[in-house]
């Protein structure tokens, strides 16, 4: 007999007492929906909330910063962590993980998995550190919490690849749900770094989804040579303050190798300093 859902939130920070609730959820063949999150939980990570609920028999939300993911030189210190009000927004959720480093990564932990290629480029390229953090905790998670359904955002597209990559290569017994971007009415693509900015710097944020906007409108009207969408796509971030432009890629979605014309399906992604925020944007040219 299936058992009824529960309305409360379980908060578990054990890895153990999570095993044991995915293990008994699996027993009475409930399907198990994971939605990986480093909290500060904003609606682009309630719709993946939303889509593991509508799909799934039981949710699991995990917040964790995950400290192997960052650079020395980045802000793991200064991420925003606000437990209380995520808690507050999991309605309907069952599970919320959310494990201590120590939990996470004894003193006398040594296991990392690489997903190798598609990661030397774009983030990987400025963020070394990243993709190594990523797939290790996410491995970690899928181990853990055992999730039929895992939910994960195309804002971080580099980053689901990994992960798709990581599924197949490891031979994962999950399946990977993407969801679309969840953008603010005026474009900024949404994100728990948004909150470092101030209200200028959010102004000049701006001109990322604007530029991937102009950038697409340019291509729909016939321009090809990626290097002049490039250089529009520069023009349209260049020259206000406290802007730095990491990368602008013109590139294949799926090796991330650079493209010179835009021709099949193409990513444009881009990375950019604002202020104290690095923040990343894309979006995707179908074939044209
Ligand atoms: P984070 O907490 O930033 O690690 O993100 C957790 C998950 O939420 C990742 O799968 C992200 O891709 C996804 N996510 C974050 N922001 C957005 C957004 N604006 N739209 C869609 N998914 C998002």
């Amino acid at each position: 007999m299936m058992e009824t859902k529960t309305q409360t939130l379980q908060a578990v920070s054990s890895i153990s007492e999570m095993k044991e609730i995915s293990q008994s959820f699996r027993k009475q063949n409930l399907t198990i929906g994971l939605v990986p999150t480093m909290g500060c939980l904003h609606e682009g990570h309630l719709n993946l909330v939303k889509r593991s609920l509508e799909t799934c028999d039981r949710t699991v939300v995990s917040i964790f910063v995950n400290p192997t993911q960052f650079g020395p030189d980045e802000d793991l210190d200064t991420y925003p962590r606000q437990l209380q009000s995520d808690i507050e927004k999991l309605e309907g959720v069952d599970i919320l993980f959310h494990p201590s480093n120590e939990e996470m990564y004894p003193t006398d932990y040594k296991t990392y998995v690489q997903v190798q290629d598609i990661t030397e480029h774009l983030c990987g390229k400025s963020r070394p550190d990243l993709f190594k953090g990523v797939s290790t905790v996410v491995l970690k998670l899928f181990n853990i919490v055992r999730p039929h359904n895992a939910y994960f955002g195309e804002k971080d597209w580099q980053q689901l690849a990994v992960i798709e990559a990581l599924v197949e290569d490891l031979n994962l017994d999950v399946v990977l749900n993407r969801v679309p971007i969840v953008r603010e009415p005026d474009g900024l693509a949404m994100s728990s770094r948004n909150q470092y900015l101030s209200q200028q710097e959010r102004q000049t944020a701006l001109s990322l989804s604007r530029s991937l906007k102009e950038a697409r409108d340019n291509i729909r009207q016939g321009t090809t040579s990626a290097k002049v969408i490039s250089d529009l796509i520069r023009q349209g971030l260049s020259g206000k303050e406290g802007v730095e432009i990491d990368y602008i890629s013109i590139c294949d979605p799926k090796t991330f190798r650079g493209k010179e014309q835009v021709c099949g399906r193409t990513l444009i992604a881009l990375a950019v300093k604002v202020g104290p925020s690095r923040l990343i944007d894309n979006c995707i040219i179908e074939e044209i």
